[in-house]
């Protein structure tokens, strides 16, 4: 079986010599474990960050080592009855082909008749980050103007859809080409959007909002976090998810000059982990499921397919090449 394992911690965009693609033996479980064959792995941006050795919310990949990251697999051995074979798991050792898992580690699908690579995004972390930052982070109620940055993504797609479901007075999102654009307003209902590199952001950022807006979902950091400062409402509330910009920055800039806006504007600004709000999964899953199964949610997926293609399509995501979320498969 093959696994990725890095090779060296990477300097900006990350480039093939970073990894190393193994080949091993396919161990056998042990008492408690699990095999699995993993079907789909996710492509996300936060693994960048984790690719450095600085202390973080979650400790940094290490050299040598075989990568986590999110998969979805079918389980073809067990040495655990609550996990019987033939299930189909999301777990976190992505990166390779076949995957041992402590049975505890691994949540089982029910099956709902949606694709497995579902449970990578919009059913999955993703889904919940965008439910998460949007409904407990920010407050978002109906009625409010929302602004979601990289909104041609996983998230950022899916956030701003929840604030159309949920009641916004209006949605506008940022992307980074013209089909992300028109994508946004043709296929996922925002009222608005535009390409951030077309013009000065907090120029297109304010024609957007002749009215301002509440909340701001932040996926992107840097120019547009000054951006949404300049443009917000008294009172708005910022859901700090993300910082993409930033991600392979060789130097990172200061703190925006413009935070002071916070201060005037009485804003909140509250960064946040999408594991610390589990406690909305039930909620998060009905909501959703209910939405998707009605057609009211639309969800895209940007596939690669092969193992060997992860590398590229890691640093095609950071570039901006998917459309939808980013995500390998597997035969
Ligand atoms: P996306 O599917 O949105 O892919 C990343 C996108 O970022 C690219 O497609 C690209 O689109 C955009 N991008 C890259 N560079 C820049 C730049 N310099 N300026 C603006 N946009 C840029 O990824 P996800 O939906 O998976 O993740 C979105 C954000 O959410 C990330 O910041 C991620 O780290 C964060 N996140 C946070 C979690 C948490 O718990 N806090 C959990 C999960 C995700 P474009 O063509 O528009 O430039």
């Amino acid at each position: 079986t093959r696994e990725f394992h890095l090779a060296r911690r990477p300097h900006g965009v990350p480039v093939a010599d970073d990894y190393r693609l193994v080949e091993r033996e396919l161990p056998d479980p042990a008492e408690g474990d699990v095999l699995i064959r993993n079907v789909a792995l996710s492509i996300d941006p936060y693994m960048r960050p984790r690719m450095n050795d600085v202390p973080s919310y979650i400790p940094p990949f290490q050299i040598d080592e075989p990568m986590p990251g999110g998969a979805v697999g079918e389980v073809i051995a067990s040495h655990d009855p609550r996990v019987p074979e033939g299930s189909m798991v999301v777990h976190d050792h992505g990166w390779r082909e076949h995957a041992i898992a402590r049975a505890d580690e691994v949540r089982v699908i029910e099956p709902g008749g949606h694709p497995w690579t579902y449970y990578l995004g919009v059913l999955g972390m993703p889904g919940l980050t965008a439910y998460a930052g949007l409904f407990d982070v920010a407050s978002f109620t109906a009625g409010e103007a929302v602004f979601v940055s990289a909104a041609g993504g996983a998230v950022g797609g899916l956030a701003g859809q929840f604030a159309r479901l949920a009641g916004a007075s209006r949605v506008v999102g940022s992307a980074g080409t013209q089909d992300k654009v028109r994508y946004a307003v043709e296929t996922l209902g925002f009222d608005h959007a535009f390409n951030y590199k077309d013009g000065k952001l907090t120029k297109q950022l304010a024609q957007a909002f002749p009215g301002g807006f509440d909340v701001y979902f932040d996926n992107v950091g840097g120019d547009h976090l000054a951006a949404a400062l300049e443009v917000i409402n008294w009172y708005g509330r910022m859901a700090l998810c993300g910082a993409v910009s930033v991600y392979t920055a060789t130097e990172v800039p200061m703190i925006p000059g413009r935070l002071f806006r916070a201060i005037g504007k009485r804003l909140r600004l509250q960064g946040f982990i999408v594991f610390d709000h589990n406690h909305l999964i039930p909620e998060f899953e009905t909501r959703v499921g209910a939405w998707l199964d009605s057609g009211e949610l639309v969800y895209r997926e940007h596939v690669t397919d092969g193992l060997e293609q992860m590398p590229s399509a890691f640093a095609g995501m950071l570039a901006g090449d998917n459309t939808g979320k980013a995500v390998i498969r597997l035969d």
